[in-house]
């Protein structure tokens, strides 16, 4: 449907690569939705234009230049930064429905079912499961939520000093209400699960939908050697698995690289 959306963010050039990958690996699957990257006013023009390429759409969000709400509750809370951007999807009103993504994670099946649930369903979070995690949520854009949750964030800051925070703040119910707005783990599988709980990843790590490289080190931290398709180097078992570090690798090595290139041409991007 041509009202409804997969969303993310990127306000760096690093962060806009794992939007790239998001990109591709929603295209792989197939999706039937429209894409749309969030930026920040930071990313270079050539990121832009490759971004341009995979998403549908591609908005800038300069939230101390938007004279609006936003900016005013920013000048009280300049700390909250990419958290404020990250509420912009709710602005996003030419869509209906909308799923937003991290930056850091990757779909390695089709979940377009995702648009049946309602707001705000969103998967637990591994080290704190009354609380959603925000890397995955389904929402519905709206100019009245979207004011409410600037004002609500001003108000109340962040607990966590993050998008997160606030948004478990503002949807308090979510651990209680309603079962349907509980997505499986397996659309918002972090890696942090995966240590901590080895068997259930065993039985249940093959059903995965969606990988979100939650923590420090991202999936563009490491280096790759694409002759030997390998990662250099230690993978730090908290961040990542080695099978979805790699996938992610082969979707930015083979499908990203070539774009970056020829935008690039010889500078250095990497
Ligand atoms: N993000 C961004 N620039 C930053 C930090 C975060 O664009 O400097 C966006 C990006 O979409 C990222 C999301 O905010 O995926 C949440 O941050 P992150 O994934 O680093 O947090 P984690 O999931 O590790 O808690
Ligand atoms: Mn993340």
């Amino acid at each position: 449907m041509a009202d409804q959306a997969f969303v993310t963010l990127a306000t760096n050039d690093s962060y806009a690569k794992g939007a790239m990958v998001l990109g591709e690996s929603l295209r792989n699957h197939k999706t039937t939705k429209k894409l749309v990257a969030l930026i920040g006013p930071h990313v270079t023009e050539p990121s832009r234009a490759v971004l341009n390429k995979i998403y549908d759409e591609v908005r800038v969000v300069d939230v101390l230049d938007s004279g609006d709400t936003a900016h005013l509750v920013m000048m009280k809370r300049p700390d909250l930064g990419v958290t404020f951007t990250k509420l912009h999807c709710w602005a996003l009103t030419q869509y209906s429905k909308c799923v937003f993504m991290d930056a850091d994670t990757m779909v390695v099946s089709n979940v377009d079912e995702l648009f049946d649930r309602e707001e705000l369903s969103a998967a637990p979070d591994p080290g704190w499961p009354d609380c959603f995690n925000s890397g995955v949520f389904v929402f519905r854009p709206s100019d009245e939520t979207y004011n409410k949750l600037l004002r609500f964030c001003a108000e109340h800051g962040s607990f966590d000093g993050g998008d997160q925070g606030v948004l478990n703040s503002f949807f308090s119910d979510w651990a209680t209400a309603d079962i349907t707005k509980h997505l499986p783990f397996i659309y918002n599988l972090s890696s942090v699960a995966i240590y901590t709980y080895t068997p259930a990843f065993k039985q249940y790590g093959g059903n995965a939908k969606v990988v979100h490289f939650l923590g420090k080190t991202k999936p563009w931290g490491y280096t790759f050697d694409p002759k030997q398709r390998r990662i250099r180097g230690d993978v730090q078992e908290a961040s990542a698995h080695p099978s979805f570090l790699l996938e992610w690798w082969t979707i930015y090595s083979s499908l990203v690289v070539p774009m970056l290139q020829q935008e690039y041409g010889d500078q250095p991007f990497l």
